[in-house]
């Protein structure tokens, strides 16, 4: 089995160009047949992978600081999943959850009621992706609330179907020319320290403010946010935000839907970026680090509001797969073993006050934030707030040529974040962070 084949290697090792020779031909292939709209990040193409490294088909091994965006976090080729997805596939692959029902679906939900916070009674529905998750979470608030709008947030991502969309903030790649959008969405201002300046309760009231006045309470079913923003930049809000808007929530009949969906599971620390704060949002959608790289999403949330749904009403064929739920329940249970949110937090010890020191050095870094694992830098142009989207091109590039995998991200594509397996050893990190010191010296 390949769990149990020979090592890959836990060191990077770069020996052809980038790409290498092989990928540069599958990439040719690629051209001819795969649509032009996906984009093409870092074109090595992988045949194998181990805890932070992945091996390419031209034998170069690549430290990876991006998970699959925040999705192995459990590293790759895990033996404990690699185990429970073989046996499950050997089992049966699939019946559809609804027509006849099976034990991992049942014991994943379980999981989510527990692991979720709010020691309230907890049902779940199990979805396949992230924007699948988002789509019902907002079906479930209009249902129960009787309401309409949902409040989303400056620089929020929450998808690319046609209302996930229309909750997402940036226009180029995700929007442009894909309208119409799905109707009844407000979008507030995000707390967001580093370009505005306000402290939490103040942010906070500007939002509710606008809410208020452009929207009115009474329509509002739902506010959707990012504990932690991702797509848009790893947008910490100052403390008190969250809590403030989950409050006015509580308050005014609002569901509160936090999107945990690349926040969640480990990453920021804890098994919840809300945890932080001790916000307990009425709905939470999870996904990327839930089933170790299987396609899996839930939506998790006071048994009042998931249940208020007419039978039939929730659902999909493969929702809940029992190969994914069964990669979910090793995924979950690698989680507490290695005690996963505790080497979240050791990684951001490390990593957060190197990169504060690199940035005295380095004044295109105007920011660097982040909780946990989940942590990121904004570039700048010297001396000011203006997004140095060139600077954070050639960070990543300068590491891809070094085989270091690292990710852009941000509104203004001006920030570098970094989201490792949370299995990365001590010395793949050093390595990691020495080719970024590198990295940034060099676009300095
Ligand atoms: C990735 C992401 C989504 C969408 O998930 P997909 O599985 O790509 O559909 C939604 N919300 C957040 C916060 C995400 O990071």
């Amino acid at each position: 089995m390949s769990s149990t084949t020979s090592s890959i290697g836990t060191e990077r090792k770069v020996v052809t160009e980038l790409p290498g020779p092989k990928s540069r031909e599958l990439h040719a292939r690629r051209s001819a047949v795969v649509s032009s709209g996906l984009s093409q990040g870092f074109p090595v193409y992988i045949e194998r992978g181990e805890g932070a490294i992945l091996l390419d088909v031209d034998g170069n091994q690549l430290l990876d600081l991006g998970s699959g965006i925040a999705v192995v976090s459990i590293g790759h080729n895990v033996p404990a999943l690699v185990d429970a997805v073989s046996a499950q596939v050997a089992a049966f692959t699939h019946t559809c959850f609804m027509v006849t029902p099976y034990e991992g679906y049942v014991k994943v939900c379980e999981e989510l009621a527990q692991l979720t916070p709010g020691d309230f009674a907890k049902t779940s529905a199990l979805f396949n992706s992230g924007a699948e998750a988002v789509e019902n979470a907002v079906k479930v608030a209009r249902l129960a609330t009787g309401r309409q709008a949902i409040i989303v947030f400056d620089h929020a991502y929450h998808g690319r179907t046609n209302l996930t969309m229309a909750l997402t903030s940036k226009n180029m790649p995700y929007k442009d020319h894909f309208g119409p959008f799905a109707p009844e969405i407000y979008r507030v201002p995000m707390s967001y320290p580093f370009r505005d300046g306000l402290d939490g309760p103040a942010a906070a009231a500007r939002a509710i403010s606008q809410i208020e006045s452009q929207v009115g309470a009474t329509n509002v079913a739902a506010i959707l946010i990012e504990p932690i923003q991702g797509e848009g930049g790893f947008v910490v809000p100052a403390d008190g935000f969250l809590p403030a808007l989950s409050e006015w929530a509580r308050a005014n009949g609002v569901v509160f839907i936090a999107d945990e969906i690349q926040s969640g599971f480990c990453r920021t620390g804890d098994w919840f970026a809300v945890n932080h704060e001790g916000v307990i949002p009425d709905i939470v959608t999870t996904a990327k680090g839930l089933a170790g790289g299987m396609p899996l999403a839930g939506v998790t949330g006071r048994a009042e509001l998931m249940n208020a749904v007419h039978e039939g009403g929730l659902g999909g064929t493969y929702g809940g797969n029992p190969v994914a739920t069964a990669a979910a329940l090793a995924t979950i249970s690698t989680m507490r073993d290695l005690d996963l949110p505790a080497r979240a937090r050791a990684i951001g010890d490390v990593v957060l006050p190197r990169l504060r020191g690199l940035a005295q050095d380095a004044p295109i870094i105007g920011d660097v934030r982040g909780r946990g694992a989940m942590i990121a830098f904004e570039l700048v142009k010297p001396g000011t707030t203006e997004p140095h989207a060139a600077a954070a091109k050639s960070i990543v590039n300068y590491c891809n040529q070094q085989g270091v995998i690292a990710l852009s991200c941000g509104t203004y594509g001006n920030v570098i974040r970094l989201l490792p397996p949370l299995v990365i050893t001590e010395p793949q990190l050093e390595d990691g962070l020495g080719v970024l010191a590198d990295a940034i010296h060099a676009a300095s």
